[in-house]
């Protein structure tokens, strides 16, 4: 899918279509909601990688939603936030719901309905046990009184979910989780929030919603009554990992500007792009694309073959790709000089756009810092299988293998991982490969010391991970800092010699299957012939370098 989007995205980007950076930029001057852009995304039938498989989706799962949506992004961020936050809003259902409430969805999604989430309140974002929206139990169904803001496409959505009050004392089994269609509620019950004015995605439809004593039917309960926070955290699990595609979309468009404008730059009898230090930028912000486009692939192929580590991986992704993003397109912002921060020039103004449209990925779905929480949380576990040397070797040599995925386990994701982070944990191990394929010729020596030193960050990272006694809310600033690194490890670890499934600097069509393999696999293949792998494998990234 992400191929035949790409080129009617293109064919609407012509001047005066939908997604020509002159609309993007008066669309975003006068607050206006994308609703032509949206409209040619429902005309190629994005709608379906919102949708499992086997309700009728696309066949890609999550690698392919999160190509769908970095193809969109690329282009214009505030349509990929307003498309795209339908998944956000179904996922509790394919996670949690019955048979006939994942089909009912899924039908309304297919036929082009808009869902939302609303987990903040105006009084409480982060902190979910603090929501004072209820649902209490009415003559057959619910009852709700209170309000979700800020909350993106409340007033343009047709079903909402919502975490929801059911036991007045709260705690981690006072809240439930509701999807409200709201054609179906009594008029009068609810009302929308005003849009808010917003710093970026100045188009998207954030506002809010207000129920007083609106009535949904029994069904509306997506699991059982208690369930909400249980529900909540393990769909954020997929929604993160969905989240980095906003990011790349982001990144891939500015070093496209940055690239584009350093090229045509006359400066000096020459060009900005010939300056050694404007190489060193678009280098480097190349290269944090390509670590971020590495993660944000390897945490959606787990979420199919590892569901049960997605805790440690969608957290380290969500936390990690967003912030390294937005470091590099801030880089990259300096390099524009003033064409960074004037609105009508250099394409319309479409970098202070995307730069300002980017922060957000960085707040929504979890801060950063919740996020490391969510990973400080997990230290002890995670600390523990690491000096024991555990990890899921068969499921992540799927994980990182160039095959199609299964459907999602929903049931097999854990609010807390038990087997910790396979990923990072096979780590060692393969470097102790790659020292032996370097001591045998068969891959570079540069190589297996660059494993080495992984390995040996990774080692550093362990130990302080098992050092910090637990804290409560007290977390000690340094506990962020451990966490960090535990996220940079993870992402030097997403294969070195994967081929992203869009080349960061391409306008092409991405592929939503993986091209990657090499000795840092720990598929049998990969042991069994490792001389052959190898080689092959480094072949395709010298032939890379090369053009
Ligand atoms: C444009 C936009 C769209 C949005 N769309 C939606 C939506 O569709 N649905 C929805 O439910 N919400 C949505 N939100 C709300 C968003 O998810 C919240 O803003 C976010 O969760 C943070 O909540 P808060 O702003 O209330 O900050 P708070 O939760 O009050 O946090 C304040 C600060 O504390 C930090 N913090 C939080 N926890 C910890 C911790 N454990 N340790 C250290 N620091 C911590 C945070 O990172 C932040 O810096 C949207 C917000 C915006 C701006």
């Amino acid at each position: 899918m992400p191929g035949a989007l790409d080129t009617a995205i293109d064919a609407a980007a012509g001047p005066g279509g939908p997604f020509h950076p002159a609309i993007g930029a008066l669309l975003d001057a006068r607050e206006e909601f994308p609703a032509e852009a949206c409209a040619v995304l429902d005309g190629c039938g994005t709608a379906r990688a919102y949708v499992p498989a086997e309700l009728g989706g696309a066949p890609g799962g999550l690698p392919e939603l999160v190509a769908v949506l970095r193809t969109v992004a690329r282009r214009d961020v505030t349509v990929a936030v307003a498309h795209g936050k339908t998944f956000l809003g179904s996922v509790p259902t394919w996670v949690a719901g019955t048979d006939e409430q994942r089909r009912a969805l899924a039908r309304r999604v297919l036929a082009g309905a808009v869902v939302c989430w609303g987990l903040t309140e105006p009084g409480h974002g982060s902190d979910l046990l603090a929501g004072e929206l209820t649902a209490e139990p009415a003559d057959g169904g619910w009852r709700l009184d209170g309000a979700k803001w800020p909350i993106n496409n409340a007033t343009r959505g047709d079903l909402i979910s919502v975490l929801a009050r059911t036991a007045p004392e709260g705690g981690p089994r006072g809240f439930s989780q509701l999807l409200v269609d709201k054609h179906a509620l009594a008029p009068g019950s609810w009302s929308p929030l005003p849009k808010e004015p917003t710093h970026g995605i100045r188009g998207a439809d954030i506002s809010g919603i207000r129920f007083t004593g609106a009535a949904a039917p029994a069904d509306a309960l997506t699991g059982r009554p208690g369930d909400g926070l249980d529900i909540v955290l393990r769909s954020l699990q997929l929604t993160r990992t969905m989240c980095t595609s906003l990011s790349l979309g982001a990144g891939e468009h500015a070093l496209r500007l940055a690239h584009d404008f350093a090229a045509g730059r006359a400066m000096y009898g020459t060009t900005l792009l010939r300056l050694p230090l404007a190489r060193r930028v678009l280098g480097r912000a190349a290269a944090s694309l390509a670590l971020a486009d590495a993660a944000s692939l390897l945490a959606a192929r787990a979420a199919h073959h590892l569901p049960g580590e997605m805790s440690v991986v969608s957290a380290a992704v969500k936390a990690g790709v967003p912030e390294i993003v937005q470091l590099a397109v801030d880089d990259l912002a300096e390099l524009l000089g003033a064409r960074g921060f004037l609105t009508e020039h250099h394409a319309h103004g479409a970098f202070q756009k995307l730069e300002r449209d980017h922060r957000i990925v960085a707040i929504f779905d979890g801060s950063t810092a919740v996020n490391r929480a969510s990973l400080i949380n997990q230290f002890p576990v995670l600390a523990r299988l690491h000096h024991m040397g555990t990890y899921d070797a068969e499921s992540l040599a799927a994980t990182v293998a160039a095959q199609p995925v299964p459907p999602i386990d929903a049931g097999a994701l854990r609010l807390f991982s038990r087997t910790g982070c396979s990923v990072v944990q096979a780590l060692p191990a393969a470097a102790e490969r790659l020292g032996a394929l370097a001591a045998a010729g068969a891959v570079p020596r540069r190589a297996a010391e660059l494993a080495a030193a992984l390995a040996a960050e990774v080692a550093a990272v362990a130990d302080a991970m098992a050092a910090l006694r637990p804290a409560g809310r007290n977390t000690p600033p340094e506990a962020f800092e451990t966490a960090r690194r535990y996220e940079r490890a993870l992402r030097k670890r997403a294969p070195p010699t994967c081929c992203s499934p869009t080349p960061a600097t391409s306008r092409g069509s991405p592929r939503s299957r993986p091209r990657w393999n090499g000795p840092w696999n720990s598929s049998d293949r990969a042991t069994r012939h490792p001389r052959r792998r190898t080689n092959r494998c480094w072949r395709r990234s010298r032939n890379r370098r090369r053009s």
